[in-house]
């Protein structure tokens, strides 16, 4: 039977503040963002988290989740069983493989970066990412997201690219489609994550697929390093490999992030998206800083650009 050495419990903010009082000399000065205090047993770390989630690592992870009594979360495994459809081109039992995914998230959006995240997640994780509320993102919310995220970055390795608008249009300028750099950035980032892992290695790659095969390899050509062993490309990939769930979530995560940033960074409360809210907000960042603050903040070549200008009538 396969062990598992981590255990997950959801507890109350009272459970927890016994907890720290309980471990209070085995706590750790660093605490990952979101997370209440972290403690080092000789054999088990402690992770608690803000979202009431109480994470236990180690070969004594279930003995020491045993001691806070019955609050552990059971493991009902929700992601569908059914075989992937024949003709997807995937391999029939990918959903058991250990794999890394790569999503992107931000390329319809006027305001923000480009974000892409690799991740690897092997099998022996699946139950623990489960746990910790891992599924397909478009059922979460971004408070969600940001939730599971601060606790899943600890769990998995994993690799993420911020593609800031500056760089955007100055590609975008150059000549270079979004479709390209996104392809070369899910390359760059699959390859941080292959070394990561080394020596070992994943029994895929699953791109959410944001172009056909042929045109993402081409897009790639005379780059010094192309992954393409074993790559496979799905669309609606976050349902088919916990991988892809967890890089859309980490994605999504960096994505809001940046946004509060920038946000912060002009003293505007930006949109997401790309419809006619964002045109307005816009055109009052134009207002306030002039046209030039465009290419820090937007995708300038976006439609949206001719409209703010119309609108702060310029
Ligand atoms: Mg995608």
């Amino acid at each position: 039977m396969l062990f598992l050495s981590n255990t997950v419990l959801k507890c109350t903010l009272e459970t927890i503040e016994k907890m720290k009082t309980h471990y209070k000399s085995q706590l750790q000065d660093k605490v990952p963002q979101g997370g209440l205090f972290v403690a080092k047993l000789p054999s088990c770390t402690i992770t608690a988290y803000k979202s009431g989630k109480v994470l236990f690592q180690g070969n004594s992870a279930g003995s020491e989740a045993a001691k806070w009594g019955s609050s552990v979360t059971s493991t009902k495994t929700t992601t569908s069983k059914k075989p992937v459809a024949k003709n997807s081109g995937l391999p029939a039992n990918i959903r058991t493989l250990s794999m890394v995914g790569s999503d992107e998230v931000g390329t319809g959006d006027y305001f923000g970066p480009m974000t892409v995240v690799a991740a690897y997640v092997s099998n022996d994780k699946f139950e623990l990412l489960k746990e910790l509320g891992v599924k397909d993102s478009k059922d979460l919310n971004d408070k969600q997201i940001c939730e599971i995220a601060e606790s899943i970055i600890h769990v998995i390795p994993y690799s993420l690219l911020i593609l800031h608008n500056e760089k955007y249009n100055e590609l975008q300028a150059k000549g270079m489609t979004q479709g390209k750099m996104k392809a070369l950035l899910h390359n760059q980032a699959i390859g941080h994550v292959l070394k990561k892992i080394a020596p070992s290695t994943p029994d895929g790659i699953l791109i959410d697929q944001f172009a056909v095969p042929d045109v993402y390899f081409r897009h790639l050509s005379g780059q010094k390093e192309i992954i393409k062993d074993k790559v496979y490309f799905s669309t609606k990939a976050e349902g088919v490999h916990l991988s892809v769930a967890a890089a859309s979530i980490i994605a999504r995560y960096a994505f809001v992030k940046e946004f509060d940033k920038l946000s912060e960074k002009c003293g505007l409360e930006l949109k997401k998206g790309a419809s006619a809210q964002v045109d307005v907000v816009a055109a009052k960042l134009i207002k306030k800083q002039g046209i030039g603050a465009l290419r820090t903040y937007t995708k300038l070549h976006f439609a949206n650009t001719g409209k703010a200008k119309k609108i702060a009538g310029i």
